[in-house]
């Protein structure tokens, strides 16, 4: 896994975009997806080019449409506070800016 000044790099686009945690309304489901891309992982720790899945065609399998209003852009600290206790992260690492 790549990380950048805190930062997850996605694996699949080669640094284009940066992974966001997100929470799929209507299924309860956290997941953390490429903005660039779109692809997801259900855990940080997956995090990889081998098992990702698709966030569109995913939320349309689970009769959703595939657009903004249906998921809410978490806080990064979500991802910065995983990296910690995976020990990717130094314990003081404050969220990036
Ligand atoms: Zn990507």
């Amino acid at each position: 896994m790549r990380i950048d000044n805190g930062v997850i790099i996605c694996p699949l686009c080669n640094g284009e975009g940066n992974i966001e945690p997100i929470l799929i309304n209507k299924l309860k489901l956290k997941c953390y997806v490429c903005i660039e891309c779109n692809s997801a992982w259900n855990k940080v720790e997956d995090i990889s080019e081998k098992n990702f899945f698709e966030l569109d065609s995913f939320m349309k399998e689970k009769g959703l449409r595939p657009i903004p209003a249906e998921v809410t852009i978490l806080d990064y600290s979500e991802i910065t506070k995983q990296l910690i206790e995976l020990k990717l992260l130094p314990e003081e690492s404050p969220p990036p800016t």
